[in-house]
């Protein structure tokens, strides 16, 4: 496969491992210099080799069993470091299957690199039929942020340093660094190839915001009555924890958290408005968003709405601004750098007294909590969602350094509502597209990134996209608990085929599935659980095991319906197939 080029100093004589490397060991050395310290992916032609000569330069290489989920562990992992997460995948379909958790990064500006060997472009470009042979660089550029391709070893630095600076900075996300097998192959002097090699400065800079844009933001800021901010994981992602912390106690302003933000002040905060999210969005008058977006999720700022509203955005990308609603006063900078200048403007705008409307806001919340509390109630046996959440809600609220990752339909939104965070990206969940199938890579890579404890909570469904890398978990026997809430299908188990041949519904998967023999082939810990008190004792013994393990949590066939919130998504039919 090795196909040397012109960069050897020597062409006349034998390479020699004691004077001379191939592009594969440049490329883990480039990587080592820069600081990353692990990889995620699966091997074969053309990357097997890339992956010894990362071990061999101390860089932990974390082999998985598909690689859309060694995707979705390196852009979690890049999530919670603000450092790359490293995806390598094999040429055509490894590419792609990689490609779906890139993509996916990208759409929740994420930072991560998938590095994907490539075959000799001169045969792929005139579509002669070689290996493995695709088109990847032009497949990956309108998906990801950005997409370079190394046709020569000795750019192979340059690659990794374009790749490195637009995955980090600005708005991050996904890279996409195509390696041809020409350029990997390739042989150089080691005394030349340490020449070349080198750490890139500052690839993330800070950046401040004008003082014009934050005067702007702060004028309209002290107009407010009824102000509130709206937290979204670009500023959990940003890791300003105590200037966020600062700006929402000085303000006194009401905050509402997006899911991934829960935890950046506790959920229990006076001012949290967590339980008040149609209040806010009926009455506020001025509403900052702190590293959100006004997509689909906050209904892109139409429906419920104040119409009358005005929006402060304090965002990294400029042209994330007015893309659903116009922005009165944009405030683009990195959200610690703006922070520091709003906090420094503060006491030359004096903000009105909101103590009234966070009062307001304190009283609904007290209404929605007793109204949670009734759906936590115990029901009458086999357990619905609710019952199992119960049980989770207990223990994870008692060990808030656990990182929970959760997917699901009923699963996502009934755990999203129920658990409460009390410390800082904890939570990690499918975020911008909602997407299914990102949990067992999401653990693993979360696993990696903080050394401590993670727990999921799946719909059965959602677990089907992931399971197989349990074996992963085990294999490097890493600290997480997979909690699969079996309700026998999607939305639940009760669908019926209209025209009764004999096949199941469209919804319906395997209720008596017995999904923790899965962990329990390949060595994990299985439980299968029929009760609140049951799972309590289970996931009590998971987290406090530090070692992979699986607990099946047997939910009642009927519990769940379509689609949770997002029923408007759903074309209506005049035919009713749940019975
Ligand atoms: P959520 O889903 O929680 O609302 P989004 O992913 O929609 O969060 O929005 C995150 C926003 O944060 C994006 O618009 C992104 O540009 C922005 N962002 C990411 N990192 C930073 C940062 N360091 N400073 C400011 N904004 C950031
Ligand atoms: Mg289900």
């Amino acid at each position: 496969m090795a196909t040397p080029n012109n960069t050897n100093p020597n062409p006349a004589a034998a390479p020699s491992p004691k004077t001379d490397l191939t592009g594969m060991h440049l490329l883990a050395n480039a990587l080592k210099e820069n600081g990353v310290e692990v990889v995620f992916g699966l091997v074969g032609i053309p990357v097997t080799e890339v992956a010894y000569c990362l071990q061999l330069v101390g860089i932990r290489f974390i082999g998985f069993r598909f690689e859309q989920q060694a995707g979705m562990a390196a852009a979690t992992y890049g999530y919670l470091t603000k450092k790359p997460g490293i995806l390598l995948t094999v040429s055509s379909m490894g590419f792609l299957n990689g490609l779906t958790a890139t993509t996916n990064a990208t759409v929740n500006c994420y930072p991560m690199i998938q590095i994907s060997g490539s075959s000799d472009r001169a045969a792929v470009d005139l579509e002669q039929g070689t290996y493995e042979g695709l088109d990847q660089l032009n497949i990956a550029k309108p998906l990801v942020k950005a997409a370079y391709r190394v046709n020569r070893t000795e750019d192979i630095p340059t690659g990794v340093a374009r790749a490195l600076r637009a995955a980090l900075s600005g708005r991050p996300g996904g890279v996409y660094l195509d390696m041809t097998v020409p350029a990997l192959g390739g042989i150089m002097s080691k005394e030349e190839a340490a020449k070349i090699t080198y750490k890139v400065v500052d690839p993330a800079p800070k950046q401040y915001p004008s003082q014009q844009a934050v005067d702007r933001a702060m004028e309209l800021l002290a107009t407010a009555k009824k102000p509130v901010i709206v937290l979204g994981k670009g500023a959990a992602y940003s890791q300003n924890d105590d200037l966020i912390k600062e700006w929402v106690e000085k303000t006194q302003i009401p905050y509402y958290p997006m899911s991934m933000a829960k935890g950046l002040l506790p959920d229990n905060h006076p001012l949290s408005a967590l339980s008040a999210r149609s209040m806010i969005m009926e009455q506020a008058d001025v509403v900052i968003l702190l590293g959100a977006r006004l997509n689909w999720l906050l209904s892109r700022g139409h429906g419920k709405w104040n119409p009358d509203n005005k929006y402060i955005q304090l965002d990294i990308d400029p042209e994330e601004i007015d893309c659903n609603r116009p922005i009165a006063a944009p405030v683009i900078g990195d959200i610690g750098a703006s922070l520091e200048m709003m906090l420094a403007a503060l006491p030359k705008y004096p903000l009105a007294d909101h103590s009234a409307w966070v009062k307001e806001i304190q009283e609904k919340s007290k209404e929605a909590n007793a109204w949670m509390q009734s759906k936590l109630a115990p029901s009458p046996e086999p357990m619905d969602h609710w019952d199992a959440l119960r049980a989770a809600k207990k223990v994870l609220e008692s060990h808030p350094d656990v990182l929970l990752v959760n997917e699901g339909a009923n699963t996502l939104d009934d755990c999203r509502d129920a658990i409460d965070f009390f410390q800082p990206r904890k939570r990690i969940d499918c975020a911008t597209w909602a997407i299914m199938g990102m949990g067992a890579g999401s653990a693993i890579g979360a696993a990696i990134a903080t050394g401590k404890p993670v727990v999921t909570i799946q719909g059965d469904s959602a677990f089907g996209f992931s399971g197989m890398d349990v074996a992963t978990m085990c294999r490097f026997k890493l600290p997480i608990t997979v909690c699969v809430f079996n309700n026998g299908g999607i939305y639940n188990n009760i669908g019926v085929n209209p025209s009764h041949n004999g096949d199941p519904a469209p919804t319906t998967l395997d209720l008596n599935a017995h999904y923790e023999k899965i962990m329990e082939a390949f060595g994990g810990k299985g439980t299968y659980v029929t009760t609140p008190e049951e799972y309590e004792a289970a996931l009590e013994a998971g987290i406090a095991s530090g070692e992979p393990n699986l607990i099946c949590v047997q939910l009642a066939g009927n519990a769940g319906k379509e689609s949770g919130h997002i029923g408007y998504l759903n074309p209506q039919t005049l035919i009713d197939f749940t019975v």
